[in-house]
């Protein structure tokens, strides 16, 4: 038999997706099943996305995209840049991508060797780890742990930092913690990049319009202007309009990055899909109102989770600053046996029991690279969050 290559060897199917797929099994056998797995808006996309696409299409701009983005696109991308983030990108230090994850994708494609090293603060979002192994490199994991509020400490940073370490990735507000960094704790952050010339930096800022209590936003090429040449800003459309379903992601920097992982996305794709760059361009120049809407919802679900959970004997949770996830810690229920028989040994033992006896679907601290916790998205109704938060703490109360 001819044989799949070896790079698969190490790349695992998300959890997330199993856990989604789970809910959707348990569904189309009958039962009520609440998912707060998926890590996906509930809102629909702006009705001037589609506006724009059904426009473009008429229009007839249907032919093959150029591959690194439109230029109109590219210059909305341009002044979102400058007015949300007060960075500097002409069109040539940008890049156009089928969603945030294939801009880090190409990114690594782009410039790993084998054996280079990524810095991944830990917990953090499964394909991660999954996209450096593709690309031959090492994810190096540094722990943010939950006493530090999830964030990541200048001096486990340093600790991690070798001379094979190539990229530093930062995602705040995170996923799966929720987590965000003020301005001086990612100067911290920076003070310590300052000192590593060789090491690239990946920010993931896809959730930074999903940020509560007045927290504000900051991303690391700002902060520290200095860093600006080593720093890949990446950015999508998917979480702050809706738009998952588009595969819309950007991202800045400099020249000769952004011209090498152009390279690779015109073998891999060939560009983002016509209508989708219109859409995008869209969002990026209309009105912007919606995303303080949608933020001032979550967060009222965020609060209310919350306050469910905290009632919740054997559940630690931290307070997120944004993104919708909430990650709460069970080290108090590990060694217990849910009603349904199952010994609860780890975080994955959890959610299998919740999933199966409660038909809540959430997923295991495990598959972000932190245990024992669980994750749970908020990205749905009030109604379905009551339910679900109702079902878990029955489940907790019944453990023996
Ligand atoms: N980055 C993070 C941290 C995410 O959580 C997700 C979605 N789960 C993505 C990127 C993917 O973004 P996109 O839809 O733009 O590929």
């Amino acid at each position: 038999m001819p044989a799949i290559a070896d790079r698969l060897n190490n790349v695992s199917i998300s959890a997330s997706a199993a856990m989604t797929q789970r809910a959707r099994d348990l569904a189309a056998q009958g039962t009520k099943v609440i998912s707060l797995s998926a890590g996906e808006p509930d809102f629909a996309t702006p009705s001037h996305a589609l506006e724009a696409a059904h426009a473009a299409a008429l229009a007839g701009d249907t032919k093959y995209p150029s591959m690194d983005g439109t230029p109109a696109l590219k210059a909305a991308i341009a002044r979102k840049f400058k007015r949300e983030n007060n960075l500097d990108y002409e069109a040539s230090q940008i890049v156009v991508c089928g969603g945030a994850k294939q801009v880090i994708f190409n990114a690594m494609l782009a410039t790993c060797n084998p054996g280079d090293e990524v810095v991944i603060p830990a917990p953090s979002w499964i394909s991660y780890a999954d996209i450096v192994k593709f690309a031959g490199a090492v994810p190096v994991p540094v722990a943010c742990p939950q006493e530090a509020g999830f964030k990541l400490r200048a001096e486990d940073l340093e600790a991690a930092i070798t001379p094979r370490t190539k990229w530093l990735f930062l995602n705040f507000p995170n996923n799966p913690t929720g987590a965000a960094c003020s301005r001086a704790e990612m100067k911290a952050i920076a003070d310590v990049m300052l000192r590593h010339p060789h090491v690239w930096i990946m920010t993931d800022d896809i959730y930074e319009h999903l940020i509560y209590d007045d927290f504000e936003f900051c991303t690391i090429a700002e902060v520290e202007p200095k860093l600006y040449d080593r720093v890949l800003t990446v950015n999508g459309a998917s979480k702050a309009y809706a738009m998952t379903g588009w595969r819309l992601g950007f991202c800045g920097g400099p020249k000769d990055l952004i011209a090498a992982i152009s390279n690779v996305n015109g073998q891999n794709g060939g560009g983002t899909a016509t209508i989708v760059q219109a859409a995008a361009a869209a969002v990026l120049d209309g009105p912007q109102e919606l995303l303080q809407e949608r933020a001032a919802i979550y967060k009222q679900r965020r609060d209310f989770v919350l306050s469910e959970l905290a009632k919740i004997d054997g559940l630690k949770c931290h307070k997120p600053e944004g993104a919708f996830y909430i990650f709460p810690n069970i080290s108090g229920l590990i060694g217990r046996t849910s009603r349904g028989g199952r010994k609860i040994e780890s975080d994955t033992d959890f959610v299998m029991a919740l999933v199966n006896e409660h038909y809540v679907a959430t997923v295991q601290g495990a598959a972000y690279g932190m245990s024992p916790f669980f994750r749970i998205s908020y990205a749905t109704s009030m109604e379905k969050l009551t339910e679900a938060c109702a079902r878990i703490s029955l489940f907790c109360a019944e453990m023996r």
